[in-house]
C-alpha cells in the first residue's frame, strides 16, 4: 500500500478471483467457466465492420442489447440494466441500496464479493449463517429493514431455493430491496425474473459468464422495476457511462438469437454434473445436490486443502476456500465429460483406489 492510499480504504481486503496459473495447461475447473465456446453467431457478430466502429464510443443507452434481453425475458427495455460483468451490477446495487445506513443482509457462505462491497462502501453487513446442512432458511430473511442479497442458486454450495420461497422473502420485505444473484440459474434453478413484474423491490442479476460462455466478454444485466433500473443508470452515468464495450454488446445480442445452443450446453453440463456426482459418491465423497455448473464436495478423512493441492499437482485446478465451515470442501466446476473423467482419474490416483 502506498502512503497515498486513502485511509478510508486501508483495511479493504479485495476479492480474490479464481487463480489463472500459466505454468502448465491445467484442466481448469476452478472458476465456473463454460467448457463450450460461444455460439457461432457471436464470432460472426465480431466482424471487421464492428472493429472499425471501435473508433466511436459505445452506445451508452445500450438500447439494442436491452431490447434483445427484454424480449428474451418478457419484460420491457426500461426493466433492463446492462453491466460490465454481473459484478458491476452487484457493485452498483450495494452502492445504490445499502450505503445510507440501512446495511445489507446475506449468508455467511455465499459469493465472497458481497462482504468486499460492504467494506468498500462502509456498509453494515448482517451475515446470516446458513443452516448446518448449508441450506438457507427463508424465514431468517423476513421483515429485515436492510437490503437483502441472495445468490440463488447459491455459491459455493450449489443449493437453490424455489421461486415460491424467494417470493415469500420479497413479500416479507416491502420496504427493502431484495437482490437475487442468479449467476447460476440456467443450470436447473427457478428464476425470479417473472416476479419482477409484480414486486417493485426485487432486482434480479444475471450474467453471460456461465451459461452463455462469455466470462471474458464481461457482460451482466439486472432486471427489475423501471425505477430500480433508473437508480442503477444514475450510478452508471456517475461512474462510467460506457460501462459495456460495443463488441461485447454486439456479442451479447447475437448470443440471444441462438439461445437453443446455450440451452443444449446447459443440458449437457447438468448431465455431466449428475454423472460426476454419482462417480464421486462411489468413491466415498459427500456431494451437495447442485443446481449449478459446479459441485461442492468433500471426502471424509481427506482435508480439502490436500485434495486441492493433490489435484493441482496432477494438472487439475479446483477451488478451495480456506474458511470456517467449508475447509473440508472443494468447489469443482463441471467441464466436458472428458475433463470430468480426467478429474475422476486423478482423484482415484490420489486416493490410490
Ligand atoms: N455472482 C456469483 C454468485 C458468482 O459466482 C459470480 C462469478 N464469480 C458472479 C456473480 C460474477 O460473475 P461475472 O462478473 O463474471 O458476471
Amino acid at each position: 500500500m502506498s502512503q497515498f492510499f486513502s485511509g478510508q480504504l486501508s483495511q479493504l481486503a479485495p476479492y480474490t478471483p479464481g487463480e489463472q496459473p500459466k505454468d502448465k495447461n491445467y484442466v481448469k475447473l476452478n472458476a465456473n467457466e463454460s467448457p463450450y465456446p460461444p455460439s457461432p453467431g457471436v464470432a460472426a457478430a465480431l466482424n471487421a465492420r464492428e472493429v472499425d466502429g471501435l473508433r466511436l464510443y459505445s452506445d451508452a443507452t445500450a438500447i439494442e442489447l436491452k431490447t434483445a434481453l427484454a424480449s428474451q425475458y418478457g419484460v420491457r427495455p426500461e426493466n433492463v440494466f446492462v453491466s460490465n460483468g454481473s459484478d458491476e451490477a452487484l457493485n452498483f446495487a450495494f452502492l445504490a441500496y445499502a450505503t445510507d445506513g440501512r446495511g445489507a443482509a446475506f449468508a455467511d457462505l455465499t459469493y465472497s464479493f458481497y462482504p468486499v462491497f460492504c467494506d468498500l462502501y462502509h456498509i453494515q453487513a448482517d451475515v446470516i449463517p446458513l443452516k448446518e446442512d448449508f441450506s438457507l432458511d427463508p424465514r431468517d430473511y423476513y421483515g429485515r429493514n436492510q437490503t437483502i442479497v441472495i445468490a440463488n442458486p447459491n455459491a459455493p454450495t450449489g443449493l437453490a431455493l424455489s421461486r415460491d420461497e424467494m417470493e415469500e422473502i420479497v413479500k416479507a420485505n416491502p420496504d427493502s430491496v431484495v437482490v437475487v444473484d442468479e449467476a447460476y440459474v440456467d443450470f436447473g434453478g427457478e428464476s425470479c425474473v417473472p416476479l419482477t413484474q409484480k414486486y417493485p423491490n426485487l432486482l434480479v442479476v444475471q450474467t453471460y459468464s456461465k451459461s452463455r460462455s462469455m466470462a471474458g466478454a464481461r457482460l451482466g444485466y439486472a432486471i427489475g422495476n423501471a425505477s430500480l433500473i433508473q437508480d442503477l443508470e444514475t450510478i452508471k452515468f456517475s461512474t462510467n457511462p460506457f460501462n459495456v464495450n460495443q463488441l461485447t454488446m454486439k456479442a451479447g445480442a447475437a448470443a440471444l438469437a441462438e439461445q437453443s445452443y446455450y440451452d443444449g450446453n446447459c443440458q449437457k453440463i447438468m448431465e455431466t454434473r449428475d454423472y460426476t456426482t454419482r462417480e464421486l459418491e462411489k468413491l466415498g465423497f459427500t456431494v451437495l445436490p447442485s443446481k449449478t455448473n459446479f459441485i461442492f464436495a468433500k471426502k471424509p478423512g481427506l482435508a480439502g486443502a490436500a485434495l486441492y493441492q493433490g489435484l493441482k499437482e496432477r494438472g487439475v485446478l479446483v477451488r478451495y476456500f480456506d474458511k470456517d465451515r467449508i475447509r473440508d470442501y472443494n468447489r469443482i466446476t463441471i467441464g466436458t465429460r472428458e475433463q470430468m473423467d480426467i478429474l475422476l482419474e486423478k482423484v482415484r490416483e490420489l486416493l490410490q483406489v
